[in-house]
């Protein structure tokens, strides 16, 4: 097997200066192939790059037919070259013809050759193109020259990515550039057109060839070093503060900055030429690469873990640290990352946020409930995001039907714009009905009331003229700080509450913290099923002291005017009474310590877990109102997670059982003259709501972006109709079949906007 007579440094060094030479990018091309060949020994080297109608095409050859060069294209699973594409792997063969993806084409003037080696084109662990070289003899390519083809690779990825070469395609541009339509999940409703701001900005390898490999390599032991030591460091400091990044990812991190494999692999790049970051960049996006076809979620982790470890690296490398949440935000702003804590979002300049796109987050996620109370659409679970986009590219983030359009066509980009014309139009209509009060046509009034958590949420008490708060979670205080609020920040966040709201009514809701719901400063418990488990008016029963310090902080804050306090997840009347025990002793303290009292404490359970259901007499006599949580009420109901994808959409909760367990509480509520409201996501959708109404709820609390909506199908409702085909409905529904159908013809059938 001949040696290549200059190595890999040497091809890296000529490469260095074609890249220099100031000719057009085709030639430039041309001539890197003939380096390429001549480098290798090898009578045939081509470049083929992966267009946006998904072929891969000819861009250059050096030993096969010139004529052949933007002509020979071919699916992207057609052939050797195809396969590499596929499979993201190098391939390397002594006799490429006798292997069964080999497909021969006749302009090419190939069947000349045997041995084959490609090599994809790699940019963040996507394929961009395929490098090959081929000889006329049976040989097979040494590790080295796999490896120096790999390293080559590299410099032309980054040609590709940088759209070089966009405009040499006869009609149609490179795949690295093209619209990407990917799917996710809604997590905040709305349409948000703009440009690409990575949260977590890609380090930009400027220099891929070493001019000194010695003084690389050692560049690149120092910085591992460097690493490795911050990471002990991370390790301990969290084993005595307890905060952080937990223990176990840290953990996994710290194995893998002491991987033999991955070392070993960084330095040989670095060998063959590359700079100590082009290394690590180059290794991270054969990594990216299997991650991306890695369908095994906890393997999948374990690459993302590494994937964090050689960011740290190139972070060390370059210089560039992140620039992260509150950074400077171009006027509309979408930012894409791969996960997001609700405090990072919140740091950012929401005037500039046009959307949120993340590759992690499920609908009840804390960054979800941030950005639907900041009103930013936002869509989670889209694979790949941060790597199918780079900063600036437009993209189109559409909160209603869960798609993400990266760099769209004009086509889409118009239906888009116009879509959000409309929706503003649609929005403009709603604010004309702020001040209509929102009784049914046959004279019924409904409460529409805001579900809140965090001070952004007051303003939208008067733009939509809601009537007040009918559910204000505490707990997000909680979720987004640092550390854990005192009694005094607490106390300020709820005077702040009612400042905002003067008059109108507001109901707080103690602590829900617990099951999906975790503190980052808490010790993190091991649950088997966390939903089940130690949270909400449990913990409050069970260590009263953070009950206790929440209450008298709402008391104090609520002094001289009403104030309606509510437990979640109450199962039985005994924990409401015993909770009631526990306010009226802080009472007690206040009173006993001179301070006022509110004018007014009405004390109130969320209805939740199904037991209640049948203590629903009972706990109407004991409580001063009640409040549906649907999401859990549900969640329970029908044993489905409602973080579970697969099956969170399973039931539907305008079924017969679901609707027997709402007019229950509705009826025998109202018949103990208890006030009863629903707050779960349900009464904040049109047609769910006016089911709602039919089963006798007359106070409804919702997301601002619903109370719109909510208020136009009120207007144009007869609520005693309503309750007679629920009515109708329910006598006939023997299978237990959901009553949708029905209530969506009737809506239909007397104009009812749902
Ligand atoms: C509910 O469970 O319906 C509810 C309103 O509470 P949360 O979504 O905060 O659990
Ligand atoms: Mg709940």
């Amino acid at each position: 097997m001949p040696a290549a007579p200059g190595g890999p440094r040497l091809l890296l060094r000529r490469l260095r200066e074609a890249m220099a030479e100031p000719v057009s990018p085709q030639a430039r091309l041309d001539r890197i192939v003939v380096v390429i060949a001549a480098n290798v020994i090898a009578e045939v080297c081509s470049v083929y790059v992966l267009r946006d109608d998904n072929t891969l095409e000819l861009f250059a050859t050096e030993g096969l037919n010139r004529e052949a060069v933007h002509l020979t294209r071919m699916r992207a699973d057609e052939g050797l070259v195809g396969l590499i594409a596929q499979t993201a792997e190098p391939l390397s063969l002594s006799d490429a013809q006798t292997h069964p993806a080999f497909s021969y084409r006749p302009e090419t003037g190939e069947e000349a050759y045997h041995a084959f080696l490609g090599v994809p084109l790699l940019r963040a662990g996507n394929t961009l193109g395929v490098l090959t070289v081929q000889n006329k003899t049976y040989r097979v390519y040494s590790d080295e020259e796999i490896e120096a083809l790999q390293t080559t690779a590299m410099v032309l990825s980054e040609m590709i990515a940088s759209g070089e070469l966009q405009g040499l395609a006869p009609d149609a541009g490179t795949a690295a550039r093209r619209a990407v339509n990917a799917r996710g999940v809604v997590l905040a409703d709305g349409i948000g057109l703009g440009h690409v701001v990575l949260h977590e900005p890609r380090i930009v390898v400027k220099t891929l060839i070493a001019e000194n490999v010695e003084a690389e390599i050692a560049r690149l032991e120092a910085a591992i070093e460097a690493v490795r030591s911050a990471i002990d460091d991370l390790v301990e400091r969290g084993d005595k503060i307890g905060t952080g990044e937990s223990r176990e990812v840290l953990e996994t991190v710290r194995m893998f900055a002491h991987d033999k494999g991955w070392l070993r692999r960084m330095r040989e790049a670095v060998v063959s030429g590359l700079t100590a970051e082009a290394a690590v960049e180059r290794v991270q996006s054969d990594n990216r690469a299997r991650m991306m076809r890695q369908s095994d979620p906890y393997l999948r982790d374990r690459l993302h873990d590494l994937d964090d470890l050689a960011n740290r690296l190139l972070r060390r490398l370059t210089g560039q640290e992140g620039a992260g949440a509150g950074a400077y935000l171009p006027d509309n702003a979408i930012l894409v990352a791969r996960s997001m804590g609700p405090a990072a979002l919140l740091d950012y300049d929401p005037s500039r946020l046009r959307g949120v796109v993340l590759e992690e987050g499920g609908p009840t996620s804390h960054i979800a409930i941030v950005a639907r109370a900041l009103g930013i659409p936002a869509v989670g679970e889209v694979e790949n995001a941060t790597a199918l986009c780079d900063s600036g590219d437009a993209i189109i983030v559409d909160g209603v039907s869960g798609e993400v359009q990266v760099r769209p066509g004009p086509e889409i980009e118009a239906a888009y714009a116009e879509m959000v014309r409309l929706r503003a139009k649609r929005q403009e209509q709603y604010r004309a009905l702020r001040d209509v009060p929102a009784i049914t046509r046959d004279g019924i009034r409904i409460g529409l009331h805001l579900n809140a958590g965090l001070l952004v949420d007051l303003g939208h008490l008067n733009e939509t003229g809601a009537e007040g708060i009918g559910l204000f979670r505490t707990e997000l205080q909680f979720m987004v700080a640092q550390r854990m609020p005192s009694a005094a920040e607490q106390q300020a966040l709820y005077e702040a509450v009612f400042a905002a709201t003067g008059d109108r009514p507001v109901t707080i809701r103690t602590l829900d913290i617990g099951g999906d719901k975790i503190l980052p400063y808490m010790p993190k418990l091991e649950e088997e099923n966390p939903a089940l488990g130690w949270r909400a008016i449990r913990i409050g029963l069970d260590r009263p002291a953070l009950l206790r310090v929440q209450l008298r902080a709402l008391l104090r804050a609520a002094a001289g005017r009403p104030l309606k306090i509510m437990f979640p997840m109450v199962a039985t009347v005994d924990e409401f009474v015993r909770a009631k025990a526990i306010v009226d002793r802080e009472k007690a303290h206040l009173r006993r310590h001179g301070h006022p009292l509110p004018s007014d404490c009405r004390l109130g359970a969320m209805v939740e877990v199904p037991s209640l259901l049948f203590q629903i007499d009972e706990i109407a006599q004991v409580a001063d109102f009640l409040s549906v949580g649907s999401n859990d009420l549900m969640q329970f109901l029908f044993a489905v997670d409602r973080e579970n994808r697969r099956v969170a959409d399973r039931f539907d909760p305008l079924c017969a059982a679901a609707i027997r367990a709402f007019r229950l509480i509705a009826e025998r509520a109202n018949a103990a003259g208890c006030p009863v409201t629903v707050c779960g996501e349900i009464g904040g959708r049109p047609l769910e709501a006016m089911a709602l109404i039919g089963m006798g709820f007359r106070d409804l609390s919702m997301s601002p972006a619903s109370i719109g909506p909510i208020k136009a199908m009120v207007l144009s409702l007869d609520a005693r109709a309503i309750a007679d085909v629920i009515d109708a409905e329910m006598a006939r529904a023997h299978d237990g079949a959901s009553i949708r159908p029905a209530l969506a013809a009737f809506a239909k059938a007397h104009g009812i906007p749902v």
